[in-house]
């Protein structure tokens, strides 16, 4: 079988293990493949993505914090990106095209349903309003959430945030809060989402007060220990938390899928490998 260049682009990217997850499921579906880190500048994103794909690239990922930037590179989006306004999956099309699409919001609904984490009718706070909390919500509002409380650091992005979902139909009147601290929250949470970079750094996020006995907590990003905000919600007695290896996988999943074509890879053994291994 010919040779597939794939990629990810972003920065940091040095720690990132899509070029694993990828390279296990040309294995197992007997493909090959070639995925590379490509570290990018915000000054040279676009000239690099451009080269990548001059160079016969079929497709390539885009991590923080290029999101919203790929989104307005492509020549045409899929509707689920232009809901989030945020690309994590660029694919070449035969008629030449980019075409940007986004899998976030799909890999986390997946792990959460896998993992009995559920959506419908609770009580949800989502930490973050950038790239990958804009992949997430679309498809967190449509399962019907009792309230989500929207928090963000800078609340005027979140705020804007809200504007952009309301003016497409998917946030009702009430049922988008925007917050620029959970301390406010006055009901109890049943579900806590972290989708601002601050594992990255190892900072502390302000928990709401009041959680449920049976609340639940997702961090975005993947470590090899659990996360501060892990930790945090751990020592507040919260019984079921995650982080978001098993996001990452079904999202590349989803990804290797568009690139290729055929079957969606298996993300079960993929998982328990990365998570021997680290
Ligand atoms: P962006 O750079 O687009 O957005 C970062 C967000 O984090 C902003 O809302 C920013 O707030 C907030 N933030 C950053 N530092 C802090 C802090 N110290 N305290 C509070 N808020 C903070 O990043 P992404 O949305 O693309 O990624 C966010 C995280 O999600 C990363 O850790 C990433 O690794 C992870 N991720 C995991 C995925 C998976 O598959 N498991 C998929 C996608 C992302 P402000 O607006 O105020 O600057």
């Amino acid at each position: 079988k010919p040779l597939t260049q794939l990629g990810v682009f972003g920065n940091p990217i040095e720690h990132s293990l899509s070029p694993r997850i990828h390279s296990l499921f040309a294995q197992a579906q007997q493909e090959h493949v070639n995925y590379q880190r490509y570290l990018a500048t915000s000054g040279r994103f676009s000239r690099s993505v451009a080269q990548f794909f001059c160079h016969g690239g079929r497709g390539a990922n885009v991590t923080l914090p290029f999101k919203q930037d790929a989104a307005r590179l492509v020549t045409q989006l899929t509707e689920r990106a232009q809901l989030a306004g945020a690309v994590n999956t660029l694919i070449s099309s035969k008629s030449g095209q980019l075409v940007g699409d986004n899998t976030d919001g799909e890999g986390l609904a997946i792990d959460l349903e896998n993992k009995g984490f559920k959506v419908s009718g609770r009580s949800l706070t989502i930490f973050g309003a950038g790239g990958s909390a804009r992949g997430i919500l679309p498809l967190l509002l449509a399962q019907q959430p009792k309230h989500l409380y929207l928090i963000n650091r800078t609340v005027e992005k979140a705020e804007a945030l809200k504007s952009e979902l309301k003016a497409l139909g998917l946030a009702e009147a009430n049922l988008v809060q925007v917050l620029s601290s959970a301390s406010a929250i006055e009901e109890p949470v049943e579900l806590l989402i972290n989708a601002t970079s601050s594992s990255l750094t190892g900072q502390c996020l302000t928990l709401p007060p009041i959680l449920a006995d049976d609340a639940c907590g997702y961090d975005l990003m993947y470590a090899a220990k659990p996360t501060v905000f892990m930790h945090q919600l751990t020592q507040v007695g919260c019984k079921k938390v995650s982080d978001g290896l098993g996001m990452l996988v079904e999202q590349a999943a989803s990804s290797y899928q568009l690139w290729m074509g055929g079957e969606r890879p298996d993300t079960t053994s993929v998982m328990s490998e990365l998570r021997k291994s680290s």
